[in-house]
Parts: C-alpha cells; structure tokens; sequence
C-alpha cells in the first residue's frame, strides 16, 4: 500500500513527499489509519522501523484538523506530548518530529535534562503545538507550573518499558493524571470517538488519544494500559 491510501490529509503527504519517504514502512502501513480514525493504540516495533513517523504523522493530522486551530492564539497549546525514557530518545524524536513540523509550521518544544528550566520556560512561552520530553523533567515544569497541559488531547509514549525500566512509573502516572481528559466511554463506537475528537475542545466531552509503544508488557505497563488506554488496538510488526 502506498501513502495515499493511509488516510492522511494532503498537507501531510506533501511534507512526506518532500522528506521523500517513498513508501510507508511495516509500522506506519498498520499504526497510521488505526491511530486516523481515533483508537488508542498500542504499538510493538524496533527503532529503525520507522516507528517515530507512525505516530508523529497522525498525531500532525490531529493538530491540522483541530477545529479551534485558527481561532487561538498562537501562544496556545501544547496540543500534543511525547514522552521518552530518555534524552537521546526524545532528541532523535525531535529530530524526525521537526523535518515535518518545520514544513507543516508547526513547533516542538524537547523539555530534557541537561536545560535549564529557566530556558525550557523561555523555549515554551514562544510556543510550541508539541513537547517532546522525558518524564522526570516535564514532572518538574509541570510541578513549577511552567508548563500547562489543559489543551493536550494526544499523548504518545514511546519505549515505554523503558520508561518504567528506569523508575518512571510514578512520573508517568503524574503526567497522565495531569492531562485534562479522560477516557470515559470505552463502548462507544470509533465513529461517535471521531465526531466527539473533532470537537473535543469547544464541548464539554473531551477525549484524549494516547498511543503508547513498547517492546514489552510487564505489569506496570498492563496497568498503564488499563488505566489510561480506551480500548486500544494492539499493532504489532
Ligand atoms: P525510526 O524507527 O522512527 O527511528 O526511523 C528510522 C529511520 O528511518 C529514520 O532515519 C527515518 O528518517 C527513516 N524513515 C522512517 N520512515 C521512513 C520511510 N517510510 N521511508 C524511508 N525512510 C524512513
């Protein structure tokens, strides 16, 4: 299958077409229509798969057909996190998230170790529609509220066994805890999820997509499955 059959709107397979990314990969032939049409998403693929763009295009879907995109101000958001065990994780995100944010003008924001949150504040008060950040660091912007998340509706962990490998259980609990929706109503269908995602922001009914990859299920990852996933389609390459 070719990218024009993945869904995408035609921003997007333009911007893949000048990244030239000829075709869709394993993973982004089976996550992106999934993740298109509004379910949750749990995806098991090695780095190397192409897995970054199998959730960074559908979550720049998202951000385009926002309905309340063009009204806001530009200061608004985030509309989006990523979060990643670590730092040379979230940087090779960001490096692939910004050949198609810088295309699309769209901005990330990494909010890593190794700033100061002094300048993570600055990065974000310019604004930014996606955070890329490891957990420990987005736990302490959010803590000295320098990072708001009452816009954020879509929410990607990538590694996630990883995350928990190295004793963020706790911080990404917070963090989801932190998100304004929830995931409220596991019956109903994925076109009533499509209708009440295209106008999350403007009712009262607002729902978060999450899409959370990892190479493993241990129990803490079940449990976060449980927890914060609405009946996610499993994909697996
Ligand atoms: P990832 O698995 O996301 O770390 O991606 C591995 C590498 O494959 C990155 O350098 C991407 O830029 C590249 N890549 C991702 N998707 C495609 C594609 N459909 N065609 C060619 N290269 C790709």
């Amino acid at each position: 299958r070719s990218w024009g059959e993945s869904g995408l709107p035609p921003e997007i397979l333009r911007a893949v077409e000048e990244v030239g990314y000829k075709e869709p990969s394993a993973i982004q032939r089976a996550a992106i229509p999934v993740a298109l049409s509004c379910r949750d998403v749990i995806g098991v693929a090695e780095t190397g798969s192409g897995k970054t763009a199998s959730f960074v295009l559908p979550l720049l879907s998202y951000i385009i057909e926002m309905p309340v995109l063009n009204e806001v101000t530009k200061s608004d958001g985030p509309y989006a996190i990523i979060l990643a065990p670590t730092r040379e994780l979230a940087q090779q995100i960001e490096t692939e998230t910004r050949k198609f944010c810088n295309r699309l003008g769209f901005r990330c924001v990494s909010i890593v170790g190794g700033h100061t949150i002094s300048e993570q504040s600055f990065a974000l008060q310019e604004g930014a529609e996606i955070v890329i950040a490891t957990p420990g660091r987005l736990v302490d912007c959010i803590e000295r509220r320098v990072l708001v998340l009452s816009q954020c509706c879509y929410v990607i962990m990538d590694e996630a066994d990883r995350m928990i490998d190295l004793g963020f259980e706790e911080q990404v609990n917070k963090i989801l805890e932190a998100l304004p929706v929830t995931n409220t109503k596991p019956d109903n269908d994925d076109a009533e999820n499509a209708r009440l995602m295209s106008t999350y922001l403007g009712g009262k009914d607002r729902y978060r997509q999450t899409m959370m990859y990892t190479a493993t299920m241990p129990p803490a990852i079940e449990r976060i499955a449980r927890q914060y996933l609405r009946r996610p389609a499993t994909v697996i390459i």
